[in-house]
């Protein structure tokens, strides 16, 4: 057997030993004599893995008995419609545009209500987080929507908005677990756990309770609705079992590894070596402003189409594997969430320098 360096944004590189345990535990769950992906979802054995993988995220993050964990489905993208249809009292909420999710999400939202959109880096191809310490916020805002990573672009806000006291909704996709939050100053965190937590297929959204209510837009689908999935506490229909399953190892992985003050010390030293060696490198650039960078998603290029393909194309003979740039971005990226070891980094920009020096 044979792992690469993955540095796919995802579905992502997942820690080796819950992928290990994994699959000691795919014949027969702890005596049960089948797989968690062949239980029922009403089994008792499910519901401690649903339970514990909860009480370990609140746990890990410090989450208020106030907020409601719900495991989800649809995407991240589903949540773009579902945000909107279960927030808009007043149909108006504000935008920060920072890449093509939030983007995206901006799009969606307009579907049901006016999005305004607050600030905006399409200016400079998203290579920064705007200043958003005095938005036009009007207090008739039912609340104001961040992308926290920008995982296409690698910016990340190091800083949350003033929202002047309007809630704040948060997808925080490719960050989630990657350090420390403050849950009270969020009305809603969300994201797919497909970036740094687990299989594609899940959803976590953390909401405060008061947002969790009948008083949703006419025609939101059950499904979509908050309170359907909170009072059912995310079984009103099969959940994404495996997913969460391996949700909870990761989280219990996480503990281990001594929970998210650690992994963002880890993420900043990972982080540092490839953004030191790219501000000194002669041959590649990263494209984010240096107070914005993401710990997460490190884009690059090398200002040549045809040099940053070969670049691409020798990495991944060399076991680095996924370094080629978003598709509206070009040139590359690097995705070096929690399980990422440091020693893939290390290596890889190795790789860059070795590439630097044969292509001058
Ligand atoms: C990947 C990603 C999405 C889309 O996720 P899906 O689960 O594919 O819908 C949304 N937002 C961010 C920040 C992402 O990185």
């Amino acid at each position: 057997m044979s792992r690469v360096y993955n540095f796919s944004a995802g579905p992502a590189v997942l820690p080796e030993e819950v992928l290990r345990e994994a699959a000691e535990e795919m014949m027969d769950y702890k005596g049960c004599g089948m797989s968690v992906m062949e239980m029922s979802h009403r089994s008792k054995v499910f519901d401690e893995i649903i339970k514990e993988a909860e009480a370990d995220l609140r746990d890990l993050m410090n989450i208020p008995d106030n907020y409601k964990v719900l495991f989800l489905q649809g995407g991240a993208s589903q949540q773009f419609a579902a945000v909107p249809m279960n927030l808009m009292k007043n149909k108006k909420a504000g935008y920060i545009i920072t890449g093509q999710w939030a983007k995206k999400a901006f799009a969606e939202a307009k579907l049901y209500g006016e999005a305004v959109e607050l600030a905006s880096s399409a200016d400079k191809t998203f290579s920064y987080i705007p200043d958003c310490s005095d938005l036009a916020i009007t207090d008739d805002m039912d609340y104001v929507y961040i992308c926290e990573n920008n995982t296409i672009y690698g910016t990340k806000f190091k800083e949350l908005p003033n929202t002047k006291g309007v809630d704040l909704v948060a997808d925080v996709s490719s960050c989630f677990l990657s350090e420390p939050v403050d849950v009270s100053k969020y009305a809603i965190i969300y994201g797919g756990v497909q970036k740094n937590v687990g299989p594609a297929g899940v959803v976590i959204a953390i909401i405060r309770e008061d947002l969790i209510t009948d008083d949703v837009l006419p025609g939101t689908p059950t499904m979509l609705k908050y309170k359907t999935q909170a009072d059912n506490d995310s079984l009103y229909n099969t959940p994404p079992c495996y997913g969460i399953y391996i949700c909870g190892k990761v989280f219990k992985w996480l503990k281990k590894m001594g929970g998210l003050e650690v992994m963002k010390q880890k993420n900043e030293e990972k982080a540092k070596i490839l953004y030191d060696f790219l501000d000194q490198s002669e041959m590649f650039k990263g494209t984010v402003v240096p107070e914005d960078r993401s710990l997460m998603n490190v884009p690059f290029v090398t200002g040549d189409a045809d040099l940053d393909s070969k670049f691409v194309k020798e990495a991944k003979a060399a076991g680095f594997e996924n370094l080629k740039g978003h598709r509206s971005v070009g040139g590359m990226r690097a995705s070096i969430y929690n399980a990422m070891p440091k020693e893939g980094v290390e290596k890889l920009v190795a790789f860059m320098k070795e590439f630097e020096a044969a292509n001058k």
